[in-house]
């Protein structure tokens, strides 16, 4: 609607996403964000100095999927150079092929859409901030704390969101708008206000089970980043998991995931040394940390308290509140394993977009948002959370000395381990399609639900493991009580733990 007059709670990923696809001639988005600006000078200044109290994970690994990343090609070329210009990485498919389909690897145009965008998140953050603020009619409100929703009720009795009140460096406002955008990430307010003056927002909320440890490092002057191996730059261990993420201008960090049941390592593994000696141990690792190639750049970051939520703000068909769109982390939130939040934010903003464009109907909007946003986003968050149960069931098992596998465990195992990864590492074609689906461009079980595909990993499982023998990894690292030996921990501890907490 021309002149409309656009509010945005947060300028984090999910509110610069929402200024890209929202910002038009005749439109205002203004962004209000608690925090100050990033400084204006280099990527590096603003990984050093960048104080953003109100993203607790903005000095964790991020990488950008290539829904985001595709979505920036087509649409936004010159921002994606100027993050390419500042030192961000695409990691193209053929870089993440396992050494077993390498020399028979015959590059197809598609392979190019299969791009992950990688860097430290301020340069990601801030690159992307930079350019917003160049778009018409965008607006930038900083050290400015929302205080609260401004409220009236439509004809039909609906609430209706008609502003917020801010705290601008101690000066209380109220600003008014034709709706408002609340990107303010995992720990908005919003839902809190909503509740507070009667309205309910129901959610599904899990917890993702496992905390994320993560340390930074640039390589040295004159040195270069490992050559690739037969290990993969991620894997998991079961007690733990870990990733390496390649980033911007010579940097990179580690992150390592560790169960929440895992208390003993969770209680060592905040210190740099401990850190270290576990990556030291996983062979993949290793030569990523070797004093003579790196320098450590950062202390070891942690964080709790990762959930999977989804909020409903559609109830019988109808908006429980008009003019008012959670975005982000605010909207949805997943374990970030799977690396799927900025994208999940990205293609929000863009079903916004839409919606507002298809209709001036408040109630309209909202239905189409939540619709859009629903049928893109629920079969990734379905499938990540079937996948973080079971992890959560397997790393529960781990603790137990005990503990013996039934047969439907052993079963699905051996399908994971000795069907699908060995045909996903002998077969290109079956890699490609499973990427798909794991870059959210298709549904993320398509590729095994083809019936050609389906059979393909069968005969794989058929053939046996003899016949398999050269597709499987050499060992990724130690098992859990030899990382606890080396770590001079107790390996039965959690157990007891656990089974009294039980
Ligand atoms: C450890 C970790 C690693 C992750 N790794 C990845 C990854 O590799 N790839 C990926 O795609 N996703 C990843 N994610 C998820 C991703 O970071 C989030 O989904 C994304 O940051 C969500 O963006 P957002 O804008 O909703 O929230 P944020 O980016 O957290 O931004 C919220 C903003 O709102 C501001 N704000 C909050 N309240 C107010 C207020 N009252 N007034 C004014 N401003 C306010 C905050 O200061 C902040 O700037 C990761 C998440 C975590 C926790």
């Amino acid at each position: 609607m021309a002149g409309e007059n656009i509010l945005v709670i947060g300028a984090g990923i999910a509110g610069l996403n929402a200024a890209l696809a929202l910002s038009q001639p005749g439109r205002t988005v203004t962004l209000i964000e608690r925090d100050p600006p990033p400084p204006d000078a280099s990527a590096d200044a603003a990984f050093d100095i960048w104080e953003r109290r109100g993203v607790g994970h903005l000095r964790h690994s991020h990488a950008f999927l290539a829904r985001l990343y595709l979505l920036l090609r087509e649409k936004y070329p010159d921002l994606l150079q100027e993050l390419l210009d500042a030192g961000c990485r695409e990691l193209r498919f053929e870089d993440g092929i396992p050494t077993t389909l390498r020399d028979a690897y015959v590059p197809e145009p598609e392979d190019n859409d299969l791009t992950i965008l990688t860097s430290r998140r301020t340069t990601l953050e801030f690159i992307m901030r930079r350019y917003a603020a160049t778009l018409p009619g965008i607006t930038f409100m900083t050290g400015t704390r929302v205080k609260g929703l401004r409220q009236d009720r439509a004809s039909n009795g609906t609430p209706m969101i008609t502003g917020v009140t801010v705290d601008n460096q101690g000066q209380d406002l109220t600003l008014t708008a034709d709706l408002v955008v609340d990107a303010g990430g995992k720990n908005a307010l919003g839902m809190d206000w909503l509740k507070a003056s009667g309205i309910h927002v129901r959610q599904d909320v899990e917890g993702a089970g496992i905390l994320y440890y993560t340390r930074h490092y640039r390589l040295r002057p004159g040195q270069e980043e490992p050559p690739r191996s037969k290990l993969p730059n991620g894997a998991d261990l079961g007690y733990i998991k870990y990733g390496v993420f390649p980033a911007d201008n010579g940097c990179f960090s580690i992150t390592l995931a560790v169960p929440e049941v895992e208390m003993e390592i969770r209680r060592r593994i905040v210190h740099p040394e401990v850190f270290d000696q576990i990556c030291r141990s996983l062979p993949a690792m290793a030569p990523w940390i070797e004093d003579t190639r790196v320098e450590p750049k950062s202390k070891v970051f942690g964080m709790g308290e990762l959930k999977s939520q989804w909020r409903h703000l559609i109830e019988d068909g109808k908006p429980v509140v008009l003019n008012y769109y959670p975005m982000g982390d605010n909207l949805i939130r997943t374990n970030p394993l799977y690396g799927r939040g900025c994208s999940f934010a990205a293609v929000e903003a863009q079903a916004l977009a839409n919606a507002l464009d298809a209709s001036e109907d408040p109630a309209e909007r909202a239905c189409q948002y939540h619709t859009e946003v629903a049928r893109e986003v629920r079969p990734y968050y379905d499938s990540m959370l079937k996948q973080d149960r079971a992890a959560i069931r397997r790393a529960a098992n781990g603790l137990n000395p005990d503990y013996e596998a039934g047969f439907k465990a052993r079963l699905a195992k051996s399908f994971i381990e000795d069907a699908i990864n060995i045909a996903l590492r002998s077969d290109v074609d079956l890699l490609r399609e499973a990427m798909h689906g794991f870059h959210m461009l298709s549904h993320p079980d398509a590729w095994l639900k083809k019936p050609k595909n389906f059979f393909k990993v069968m005969r794989v499982w058929a053939r046996g493991k003899k016949r398999n023998k050269g597709f499987y990894l050499p060992r990724i690292g130690p098992n859990r009580k030899e990382m606890f030996e080396l770590l001079d921990l107790s390996p039965t501890v959690d157990w007891e733990t656990y089974k009294n907490a039980a």
